[in-house]
């Protein structure tokens, strides 16, 4: 790391420590040319991927999209806040776990599908019948059948 005072490229770490929180290292270092000190932080980065759409277009990941996502499927539907709030949260962690910079909207749908169908079944074949744009009679059967598995 180089000295921002000299621009000299060794520095000396002096000491590191961890964060109270635990979620960054701090490190003391020292400019062998010109003695001065300073201080640099490690955090891990964590950023939503952009959502490519089916047009190609990127846009942020907003989870208030999400969440209007989830209330059309679930209107009128007996599930809780608390549920829907832990099913986004848990796509919002999938999505940071995959660690890409980019993410197909097609694959945050699946993952909506995947959550719907835990919570409720009516929600998953509304949700499933407008994402998947049903085309004919069997598609709508199939859906129902893997409600149903
Ligand atoms: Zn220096």
């Amino acid at each position: 790391m180089k000295c921002p005072f000299c621009g000299a490229e060794d520095t000396q770490v002096i000491d590191s420590r961890v964060s109270e929180e635990g979620d960054s290292i701090r490190r003391r270092r020292r400019c062998q040319v010109c003695a001065k000190r300073f201080t640099t932080y490690e955090t891990a980065e964590l950023r939503m991927p952009q959502i490519v759409k089916g047009n190609g277009q990127r846009e942020d990941f907003s989870s208030a999209k999400l969440r209007t996502g989830f209330q059309r499927a679930l209107h009128k539907r007996p599930v809780t806040t608390e549920l829907v709030d832990a099913a986004i949260t848990r796509i919002e962690q999938k999505l940071l776990a995959l660690g890409e910079r980019e993410v197909d909207s097609r694959r945050i749908g699946e993952m909506v599908m995947e959550e719907l169908r835990k919570l409720d079944k009516v929600a998953y074949i509304r949700f499933a019948s407008v994402y998947r744009s049903f085309s004919d009679v069997d598609d709508f059967r199939d859906a129902i059948r893997e409600v149903r598995d």
